[in-house]
């Protein structure tokens, strides 16, 4: 490990919660250099939805190699990237009945926000938007400006402008109506917020501590943006892909956004790949006017039309991921249920939920505590409370219940810590 140290920047994160080397991966299952293995319930922050190296997602890959397929293309016109497209047509536009353009960004999830916001700018001639209490839309300036951690804004160096951030669905408790309040600050010509050109809204925060946008909530939303002519931009770059349990996770609140994004889980395989879906009547874009060496990774598209195909050809994947949700949700219930010294309660929905605990270093202490008992398993929120299963959506029924226990353990052996030595694991008040 020491190279790590030594050589890499201190910037580097996750490497510090998980302190081992690596080697491979199959599934739900790391495997390290000392031949440990671990059950992944982080899934590279939700980009391997469809495990690490999924049999059938590599195949093709490996097929598209041998045949000397083009790797690198810019944006010109590949095979790969023509399949890819009319998958993508064919497995969820279609059936869901949505209109939509596609344009390929750079490859990271940034990369399509930063396109997003821009597009919607240059389509309205506005320049304020709309982001949401503990939205995390990513780290260069123009999605900083729509994240909210004050850890991320801090390292900008420069004033993080044009946004307005607005509380989310539930912010203030659920008796208060937030789209209430955003509907009078927009309509109100004294109150200082610009009309803006676009809301950004994740329907489920992920980084943020997976809190839930109500389905009204979000049909509130739409019909305010309309009423104001304000552009609606999902970010599904983590939500999305099945994770909530549909392709996209607005489709139960029977939405149309003008624009969505989308990345993580997008090429199925741990691949970089993002794509911005928009509106036809939207794509304002002079050719070439927005750009990237690395738009559109034939590599990604080969995987993504294989993931596509494979598992969004029919209702079965979605069937075992609410089979899977139950199981998660049930479990998370009993938890904490069993442990209300901890003082924790269940986040989130689909196969994206949690544990919020009232203190953080509890649920710092279960996840140090978890790795150890090789599950890997990391925070979100905005003071890192909540603990976030993010199990590969194609994780074995036993591998899921395994991991479950691991947890449940770290939950006992921490609330046993606290019992012992207050002083350790909960902030004495004096
Ligand atoms: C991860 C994430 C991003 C940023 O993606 P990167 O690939 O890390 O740039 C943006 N929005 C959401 C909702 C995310 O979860």
């Amino acid at each position: 490990m020491r190279i790590f140290e030594r050589l890499e920047s201190e910037v580097r994160g996750y490497v510090r919660s998980f302190p081992t080397i690596f080697t491979k991966a199959q599934n739900a299952v790391l495997t390290d250099e000392g031949g440990n293995q671990y059950i992944d319930f982080l899934a590279g922050a939700g980009s391997l939805n469809y495990g690490h190296n999924n049999p059938v997602i590599k195949q093709a890959l490996v097929d598209y190699l041998a045949s000397d397929g083009i790797v690198h293309g810019l944006d010109m016109a590949t095979s790969a990237k023509k399949h890819f497209m009319r998958t993508f047509e064919e497995r969820i536009l279609k059936p869901r009945k949505l209109q939509y353009k596609l344009q390929f960004t750079g490859p990271t999830g940034t990369n399509a926000v930063e396109a997003a916001i821009k597009l919607a700018r240059n389509a309205t001639g506005r320049q304020s938007v709309i982001s949401f209490t503990n939205g995390f839309h990513g780290v260069t300036l123009g999605s900083l400006s729509l994240t909210g951690n004050k850890k991320y804004r801090d390292a900008a160096g420069v004033t993080l402008s044009n946004v307005h951030h607005a509380p989310y669905s539930g912010y203030f408790g659920h008796d208060i109506d937030t789209i209430a309040m955003l509907d009078k600050l927009i309509g109100d010509p004294s109150s200082g917020v610009d009309h803006p050109a676009a809301v950004i809204v994740e329907c489920v925060q992920g980084e943020g501590g997976l809190n839930v946008a109500g389905m009204n909530w979000l049909k509130k939303l739409e019909q305010l943006c309309h009423r104001y002519e304000i552009l609606m931009i999902v970010d599904d770059i983590q939500a999305g892909c099945g994770r909530t349990g549909t392709f996209f996770s607005f489709e139960p609140a029977g939405i149309r956004p003008d624009i969505v994004t989308l990345s993580k889980s997008l090429s199925g395989y741990g691949l970089p790949l993002s794509l911005v879906l928009l509106k036809p009547e939207h794509d304002v874009w002079k050719p070439g006017q927005h750009n990237g060496t690395f738009r559109g990774n034939n590599m990604a598209f080969v995987t993504a039309a294989a993931a596509l195909d494979h598992y969004w050809n029919d209702s079965k994947f979605q069937a075992s991921i609410e089979k899977k949700a139950t199981i998660i949700a049930q479990f998370l219930d009993k938890l904490v249920q069993s442990y209300p010294a901890a003082a924790i309660t269940r986040r989130g929905r689909g196969m994206m939920q949690g544990l919020a605990f009232e203190d953080p270093a509890l649920a710092d202490r279960v996840t140090e505590l978890s790795f150890q008992n090789g599950l890997i398993i990391e925070t979100s929120g905005g003071r890192d409370e909540v603990i976030k299963l993010l199990t590969p959506l194609t994780i074995e029924p036993e591998k899921l219940l395994a991991g479950l226990d691991i947890l449940e353990q770290a939950v006992a052996d921490t609330v046993g810590e606290m019992n012992s030595q207050p002083s350790k694991t909960k902030k004495v008040t004096a």
